[in-house]
């Protein structure tokens, strides 16, 4: 499922992913989930790193769980991991698909009173219990049974004696702790879960987990945490670095005080310049957000643990990089940092207005892919609590 291209020479963008990295980071969120089992996340392609080996990593930590978003996802990890991976499909249930999921033993998140019919048809059917999870929608407004259908289902499953493997629900503002709906849906989820005595209960993500005891009920199931991404507005981020993205140089500029850089001319420089044109653009997920002009900085990217900021707009292709002021000048060929130890997921997320969910998930296209299993020597983890 990955987006390899169809010819790698190993010219051109470079992504690294330590897979080691990956297994430290769900043990370190496995320990403060202490108590409840602890999944993984591992929907759009692993968040843009690959499924199968995320998949294959977390499993090597311990994970047995995993959440995808479609049948086409669990399909591909159902393959790539033993018999004894467990794997929801947070869609829900495609009308007509219960024998695909039957077939490939993929429960799904059911979440209108239609899916669970089919479900419990199914179930009819073949005299057989297969497993899914009841999601209700506690306040996001997004996937879930109404609260006001618990009963409905409730009867629904108890008619045939089905269990269902688990009761969910998911939290619109669990980045933002503080945030009063954060309560006000853990109370309506209790008050679903008092209706479902015995079943095991999951409503926490990333951001969930790091925040409150309170949220882990029997199962959490991060993602971005994972994948060393920021879950909790304004906290520091305790998760080591998964991702290490490199561009090389293509040529470089001398740029005259008085002359632009890159489409529409927006950015004139004000001094003599030497700037690197690199090889990443908006088509490798280097959003165009990270464009400056002389109203507005960008982004930036690091030299050999300098910084250089970029100049102009983002190109498809292609970033201009200003270089005059580095104390060794780089040379074409050389790899320039895009995120890496001196910036981070975060830090490209945060310039370029948006999250490190959006960044990752748009890594994709004309990398040359790495998987590496970095040794653990750097960046005990600190729970946040
Ligand atoms: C994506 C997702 C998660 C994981 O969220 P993170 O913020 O990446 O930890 C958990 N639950 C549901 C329902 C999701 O859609």
């Amino acid at each position: 499922m990955m987006t390899a291209p169809a010819v790698a020479t190993g010219y051109g963008c470079r992504l690294t992913i330590d897979l080691g990295a990956l297994r430290r980071n769900w043990t370190a969120l496995n320990q403060v989930s202490k108590g409840a089992l602890t999944g993984a996340c591992v929907k759009a392609d692993g968040y843009g790193l690959g499924a199968v080996p995320v998949s294959r990593a977390f499993y090597q930590a311990g994970a047995r769980f995993f959440f995808v978003a479609t049948p086409d996802e669990g399909i591909t990890i159902r393959h790539a991991l033993p018999e004894d991976a467990h794997i929801f499909v947070l869609d829900g249930l495609f009308p007509g698909a219960a024998p695909l999921y039957v077939g490939e033993r993929l429960m799904p998140a059911l979440c209108s009173i239609p899916m669970l019919e089919e479900w419990l048809q199914a179930c009819i059917a073949s005299n057989e219990a297969f497993p899914a999870a009841l999601h209700f929608d506690t306040g996001i407004n997004r996937l879930g049974f109404r609260l006001n259908e618990a009963s409905i289902v409730k009867r629904m499953v108890d008619s045939i004696g089905y269990k269902p493997q688990m009761i969910m629900s998911h939290l619109a503002c669990a980045d933002t702790p503080k945030h009063e709906k954060n309560r006000t849906q853990l109370a309506l989820f209790t008050s679903v879960l008092a209706q479902f005595p015995g079943i095991p209960a999951s409503l926490a993500n990333s951001a969930a987990l790091m925040t409150g005891r309170e949220n882990h009920f029997q199962m959490v199931r991060p993602g971005i945490a994972l994948y060393g991404g920021r879950a909790v507005a304004g906290r520091r981020n305790p998760m080591t670095r998964v991702v290490t993205l490199e561009a090389p140089i293509l040529q470089i500029k001398e740029v005259k005080t008085g002359e632009t850089v890159g489409y529409s001319a927006g950015h004139t420089v004000s001094r003599d310049s030497r700037i690197a044109v690199v090889a990443i653009g908006y088509a490798d997920g280097f959003f165009r957000s990270q464009s400056s002009s002389n109203n507005r900085p960008g982004g930036k990217v690091a030299i050999a643990g300098h910084y250089a900021p970029v100049v102009g707009r983002v190109s498809m292709d292609m970033i201009g990089v200003d270089i005059t002021d580095l104390p060794v000048q780089p040379l074409p060929g050389d790899m320039v940092e895009i995120i890496g130890p001196h910036i981070s997921l975060d830090d490209v997320a945060d310039v370029s207005n948006t999250i490190g969910y959006e960044v990752l998930t748009s890594l994709k296209g004309r990398y040359s892919r790495t998987y590496i299993d970095g040794d653990s020597t750097s960046q005990g983890f600190v729970p946040n609590e």
